[in-house]
């Protein structure tokens, strides 16, 4: 059994029972963020099972009861009776519920304070809601405040987390009622300070549709430089680890590869036997050998890496991945890619046929 290590002869794959879990709603979402991990977009179209929200709860339930746990999306708000009922259910089987997360949209709306305090009413005590320049290019940093202050007084001082604090003095220091473009914000700054403020503020993963929006800040390497890489640690990890209503369950910052095809409706059996490697060759590639493995593999299935290198390794990852979604049409299924929300997405920026 590999639990996170390289060991060719595995036969499963178990990830570490998980810590700290989010609930995905759906990747569904009024904004189209530059930087996001998950490539949500407001044109997502989603059927999920009608029982996903208690499959879901009873089984974090049952596997690990006391996991931190947050709800995200996606925006979690655009189902306003869908996220109460997620929330009366985890408070219902005893989840540790830490926050809901929220891009603040709804303060445009006549009716944001009551979705609030139904929210709160249906049990949840704390909202993180976002602030960074991604955000800022579809809320107005006025909005962004306004949205800051309304959840404090719905949910009280200790009722909001802003993600990331770091970024709130420049919301006070430029006040704006549209929207701002990236370009603008970036255009206030030096590349020296665009790059500290990327790594070191706001912490932007350099995967996910940041990978096609970063390049110029972040150096490209050859692909090469990343085949030595190994990814069994970052797919056991057990620290703020994902399940969303398709029955995926995600790892580290690994979106799109899910940890066994429905998973996330029987954790308890993922915890204790992990799932078939024979089933998956791609996890098999990244948990029991290298990037430079799974590139020889899609290379022989056609694939070409970009000349112009990559920002990191999550980036050839992602290009290797949305390569064999889509070859040959979806015939060949890969169980371990998911949702197609993301291929399709990360499909526009690759320009993969
Ligand atoms: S980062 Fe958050 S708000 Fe932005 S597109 Fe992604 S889910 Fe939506
Ligand atoms: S390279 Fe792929 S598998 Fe490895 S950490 Fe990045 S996204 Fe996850």
């Amino acid at each position: 059994m590999n639990q996170g290590k390289s060991n060719p002869s595995a036969e499963n794959f178990l990830p570490t029972t998980a810590n700290s879990i989010g609930i995905i709603t759906g990747y569904r979402c009024t904004n189209r963020c530059a930087h996001c991990l998950y490539a949500c977009h407001p044109g997502i179209r989603e059927e999920f099972p009608a029982d996903w929200t208690s499959r879901v709860v009873s089984s974090i339930a049952e596997a690990t009861p006391h996991a931190a746990i947050h709800i995200g999306g996606g925006e979690p708000f655009l189902d306003l009776e869908g996220l109460k009922e997620l929330v009366r259910e985890a408070i219902c089987q005893g989840l540790h519920l830490e926050y809901v997360e929220t891009n603040g949209f709804w303060i445009r709306k006549k009716d944001a304070r009551k979705m609030l305090e139904e929210i709160r009413e249906a049990g949840c005590r704390c909202l993180l809601l976002s602030i960074s320049p991604f955000h800022n290019a579809f809320l107005s940093t006025d909005d962004n405040r306004k949205a800051y202050h309304m959840i404090q007084e719905v949910f009280g001082e200790g009722g909001i987390f802003a993600w990331h604090p770091a970024y709130y003095p420049f919301l006070e220091r430029h006040p704006t009622d549209r929207p701002i473009p990236l370009s603008n914000y970036w255009g206030k700054f030096s590349e020296d300070e665009i790059f500290r403020q990327l790594t070191q503020t706001i912490y932007l993963h350099p995967a996910g549709r940041a990978v096609f929006h970063f390049d110029k800040f972040l150096r490209r390497r050859l692909a090469k430089e990343f085949f030595h890489k190994n990814c069994g640690e970052e797919l056991a990890s057990p620290d703020h680890a994902h399940v969303d209503p398709f029955g995926n369950y995600l790892t580290g910052f690994c979106a799109g590869l899910t940890v066994g095809h429905q998973s996330a409706f029987d954790l308890k059996q993922l915890f204790t036997e992990g799932i078939p490697l024979k089933n998956h060759p791609i996890l098999s590639l990244l948990t029991n050998a290298t990037l430079g493995d799974l590139h020889e593999y899609a290379s022989g299935l056609g694939f070409r890496k970009s000349q112009a290198g990559y920002i990191s390794p999550c980036h050839l990852c992602a290009h290797m991945r949305t390569f064999l979604f889509f070859l040959n049409g979806k015939e060949i299924k890969y169980p371990e890619l998911a949702p197609t929300a993301f291929y399709e997405e990360m499909r526009k920026g690759f320009a993969v046929e």
